[in-house]
């Protein structure tokens, strides 16, 4: 089962709730920091690296010999990866490459050769007590995240789990569709505030046209009635957890610990709600 763990802006408390639910039931799961951006799941997790890989893509390089400088390939890019620079010829800007391929197909010398290049790696880690996480990092200027978050999601685990929790990465864009695709459920982590409601807004939409069960999770909660249980009443969203404000968890984030230090209590809800997503999914497979 793969659960994505989402939100629809930065600073929701997404990864601690997705920490929490990892560590509550690690013993059956694997942990994917998809948030390729700013990988930030190792130090809380603080586990021993045992392994990196290095996820490539296939990006062009001009061969000037061959090029008769048509420009044919710089009209073809989508995203502005390749300009014309007079008698320098054709310029590849490799860290806005999405490596569809479109130049070197419609190159009519074959002056375009596809090269394996690097553009963000995969870190596995081993935890205490059997468990494992994978953490992708992209590299510094790239734009290839997506690719990056599908190398994790392929990569294979050394455990026997198969529920793999994934911390995807905030907002609504590329990665985000990257990351929860695929997914047997999204929970989608919001705070009661005006922000929040706006992106949960977003998110929801996201997860909706891409047709994948999912939930709500309301972090910060300070008092009992708030806009965004009124928002989940009105579209039928169902709240999985709600989890008040409490000065200590920040406390505790900002010296690397995690939500169940502060609340142990929470452990058990969070081992049934894993479970009660497991017979959902295996009820809606
Ligand atoms: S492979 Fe695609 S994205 Fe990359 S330079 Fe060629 S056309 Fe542009
Ligand atoms: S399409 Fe081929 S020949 Fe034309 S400019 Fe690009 S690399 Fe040169």
């Amino acid at each position: 089962m793969k659960i994505a763990i989402a939100s629809g802006k930065g600073g929701t408390g997404k990864t601690t709730f997705a920490l929490a639910l990892f560590l509550a039931n690690s013993d059956r799961s694997v942990f994917l920091d998809c948030d390729v951006e700013e990988p930030n799941a190792h130090l809380f997790l603080k586990g021993i690296e045992k392994q990196k890989d290095v996820v490539q893509l296939l990006i062009p390089k001009v061969n000037a010999d061959l090029c008769n400088q048509c420009g044919l390939c710089v009209k073809s890019c989508q995203f502005n990866a390749l300009a014309m620079a007079g008698k320098a010829g054709v310029l590849v800007f490799n860290e806005l490459c999405h490596s569809c391929g479109a130049c070197t197909l419609i190159c009519p010398t074959g002056a375009i050769q596809d090269v394996e290049t690097p553009v963000g790696e995969i870190s596995i880690y081993d935890l205490k007590g059997g468990a494992e996480f994978l953490s992708g990092r992209l590299k510094v200027g790239h734009s290839a995240a997506p690719a990056v978050i599908q190398a994790v999601k392929k990569h294979p685990s050394t455990t026997p789990y198969t529920h793999h929790i994934i911390d995807s990465p905030p907002g609504t864009s590329c990665s985000f569709v990257t990351s929860v695709s695929g997914a047997d459920f999204v929970i989608l982590v919001t705070e009661p505030t005006p922000f929040g409601l706006h992106d949960l807004k977003l998110a929801v939409e996201g997860v909706e046209n891409l047709k994948l069960p999912y939930a709500v999770v309301v972090n910060r909660v300070r008092e009992k009635d708030h806009l965004i249980k009124k928002y989940c009443a009105e579209k039928n969203i169902k709240i999985l957890l709600e989890l008040e404000e409490d000065r200590r968890v920040a406390e505790m984030y900002s010296k690397g610990g995690t939500l169940l230090e502060v609340l142990p209590d929470l452990k058990e809800k969070l081992n049934l709600l894993l479970s009660d997503l497991e017979d959902q999914v295996g009820a809606n497979p």
